[in-house]
């Protein structure tokens, strides 16, 4: 295991509790400091004997690999999308596609990082509030790792293959009376009654695992860092994970150079751009937060003000999108590309085609959008946004017909 402690990212204390999510001290967000001091020895090259994948960058990493609860998470390609940055304007553009972890989406880097933790801790019984791909991945992992799971989801609005996942996987599914926000606060407090190990991204360990998909992106670009990595934003805790993993690659050495993060958010919950349009380091919830890409559906994110620090510590930027924008956007990267993306995860090139229409990326910018989570997880708004199946008649002139129009 790689030397590193957990401390509060507001006041520094020292975190001894592995069971607190918050600091004892000042009710501050938690945070691992990593020991690289061996990985300053090493090359990137030497870590290129293991496959493409979170485990890879175990130096960076928080948990020994001998506990390692593993569904082969990561690896995930890197396209690039010639045509749709043609569309867009910014030809030299590329699409992480995260929808190809194992369970469809970028948490399964986080989750097995945090299910590793828990087996570490003993822990018999994990859980999480969320908004669906959470649910899905912690179920999944706390299988195989032949742990209990309680997932809190808010009723209603969870896409139906994240709700299939979660069934399927063979987790305690509840659905609360509530929002997200509400969801997360009744797991919080079972977590402080010690009646189970929470795996929100509000726990230190889960960004530590999700740092991978920007090692990754690092490998696969050969280490010719982009201008820009464009992110949704829900929570905050993945794109404070991107920006934990860049300062990690400049203080080894391995970098010289910092991509400006840039987080996209849905215009009917978006604390985190308000905020940052109005230049401020903390950010005010939102009590209703609406829009059809219900994985960034958050009005309290958790991880916000470290997102903040992440956009302004690298000259990054924050927006918004309409649900309309993401829709066409989504569509486009299914019709040119052949990508087939979640709502949420098409923020990401709704952002990148708005940032070009107002100046914000340079047409010469080489750009990675990270797409987050597979489409099939939510394919009621797919079917409610294709024309339906045409009725055809049971001959090849009928076929013809169609064809031809
Ligand atoms: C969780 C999730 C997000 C949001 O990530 P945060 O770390 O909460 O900002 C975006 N897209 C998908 C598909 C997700 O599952
Ligand atoms: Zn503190």
């Amino acid at each position: 295991m790689v030397a590193h402690e957990v401390i509060c990212w507001d006041c520094g204390s020292k975190i001894e509790d592995p069971f607190v999510n918050t600091c004892p001290r000042c009710g501050g967000l938690l945070t691992v400091k990593m020991d690289l001091e061996k990985v300053k020895e090493m090359r990137p090259e030497d870590l290129r004997k293991a496959p493409l994948g979170v485990w890879r960058y175990a130096p960076f990493m928080p948990v020994d690999p001998a506990n390692k609860v593993s569904i082969q998470e990561g690896g995930t390609p890197l396209y690039p999308v010639k045509a749709l940055g043609k569309e867009i304007g910014v030809e030299n553009s590329f699409v992480k596609f995260e929808g190809l972890n194992p369970t469809g989406s970028f948490k399964d880097r986080g989750m097995t990082m945090g299910v590793s933790h828990a087996k570490e801790l003993g822990a018999k019984v994990v859980g999480c509030a969320s908004t669906g791909n959470t649910s899905a991945s912690l179920a999944a992992y706390a299988a195989k790792a032949g742990m209990k799971c309680a997932v809190f989801l808010p009723s209603g609005k969870v896409a139906m293959g994240k709700l299939a996942q979660a069934l399927f996987f063979g987790a305690k599914v509840l659905s609360v009376d509530g929002n997200f926000d509400d969801a997360l606060a009744l797991a919080r407090k079972m977590a402080d009654e010690r009646k189970l190990y929470l795996l929100n991204s509000i726990n230190p360990y889960r960004p530590e695992g999700q740092k991978s998909v920007l090692f990754e992106i690092m490998d696969q670009l050969e280490y010719d860092v982009p201008d820009r990595i464009i992110l949704p934003v829900g929570n905050a805790a993945n794109i404070w994970a991107v920006y934990k993993a860049v300062t990690e690659l400049k203080e080894v050495g391995w970098i010289d150079k910092v991509p400006m993060l840039t987080g996209i958010q849905a215009e009917g919950s978006a604390p985190v751009a308000r905020a940052f349009a109005s230049k401020t380091k903390d950010f005010i919830p939102e009590e209703h937060p609406e829009t059809v890409a219900t994985a960034i559906r958050i009005g309290n994110p958790v991880s916000g003000r470290k997102a903040l620090h992440a956009m302004y510590s690298t000259g990054g930027f924050c927006t918004t999108v309409t649900d309309e924008e993401i829709i066409k956007a989504q569509q486009l990267l299914g019709r040119r590309e052949g990508v087939c993306v979640e709502p949420a995860s098409a923020a990401s090139v709704a952002g990148l085609k708005k940032l070009r229409e107002t100046g914000v990326v340079d047409r010469d910018e080489r750009v990675v959008c990270i797409c987050t989570g597979n489409g099939l997880k939510d394919p009621d708004t797919i079917i409610n946004n294709c024309a339906p199946p045409i009725k055809c008649g049971n001959s090849v002139a009928d076929v013809e017909r169609i064809l031809s129009q």
